[in-house]
């Protein structure tokens, strides 16, 4: 099984090194599983040598753009491609309720015909709070992370923690830093796959660099870090952390037994 980061930026990336953090998970068959469907996921499929054809099942974290405004591309090139079946998309209840209306509808509602819904696209599981979904046999649970809270309500993302061939895995989406809530998440985990602004001038609804090197040694030692901002990086190594996650990269988990695993990481594929 494969990790491959299709991009590793901020919502609004641009230039020609990267797009929106969003991830395809790749078993040995060749099975994918899309992490995220940002409105620039047309362009890192197509740069990583995939298409809407590759993508089968997808789960969506929240409903910022850079997660969810490439639905339309993958829905409806799918629809009219006679060689695809409906992906099944896996997203929490609460936003599976609101991303047809709030997000996907306008471009969406109205296909040659008909009236179109989530269910003319997508097979969709919406799943309950703190629950599950099973994708290759793997667990993936959902982990309630703390976004956007704008005085009157939460905005929260979803994240995901799952295990492959004996790695436990946190994969935090967007988020501030939430130890408080989520501390168990982080001391289980070895590897931690987390969100990161490193603009010279941070938002409120993203976690910092500069708070993120207040972390104990121990965790910094098993996180990277992704949903940086263009430009200069800091040396996230020489602060303990593992590093940041580059465009392409591609992390491989290699089942040898049940007692012993192997991490490998490529630089690209
Ligand atoms: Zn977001």
């Amino acid at each position: 099984m494969k990790l491959l980061f299709l991009g590793s930026g901020s919502a609004f990336t641009t230039g020609a090194d990267n797009y929106h953090s969003n991830m395809l998970l790749i078993s040995d068959r060749g099975d994918k599983l899309l992490l995220d469907c940002g409105s620039d996921i047309r362009f890192s499929l197509h740069d990583a040598g995939f298409s809407h054809q590759d993508i089968t099942d997808i789960y969506i974290s929240h409903l910022h753009a850079d997660h969810v405004g490439g639905m339309e591309y993958i829905g409806i090139s799918r629809l009219f491609d006679p060689s695809c079946q409906k992906p099944n998309l896996y997203l929490s209840k609460d936003i599976a309720s609101e991303v047809w209306e709030r997000s996907l509808s306008g471009g969406m509602r109205h296909i040659g015909g008909d009236i179109a819904n989530l269910d003319t696209y997508f097979k969709v599981d919406p799943i309950n709070y703190q629950d599950a979904f099973i994708w290759q046999d793997i667990r993936f649970q959902l982990i309630r992370v703390i976004h956007i809270h704008n005085s009157f309500s939460l905005m929260p993302s979803y994240g995901l923690f799952f295990e492959i061939a004996g790695t436990k895995i946190f994969l935090t989406t967007d988020t501030q830093l939430c130890l408080a809530e989520n501390g168990e998440y982080y001391e289980q985990a070895d590897l931690i796959f987390h969100d990161c602004e490193t603009s010279k001038y941070p938002s409120p609804v993203h976690v910092s660099y500069a708070q993120l090197t207040q972390l104990p040694p121990e965790i910094k030692g098993k996180m990277w870090l992704y949903g940086y901002q263009p430009g200069h990086l800091p040396n996230a190594q020489a602060d303990g952390f593992l590093g940041f996650v580059k465009r392409g990269q591609v992390f491989d988990f290699e089942q040898v037994n049940t007692q012993n695993f192997t991490f490998h990481q490529r630089d690209r594929i």
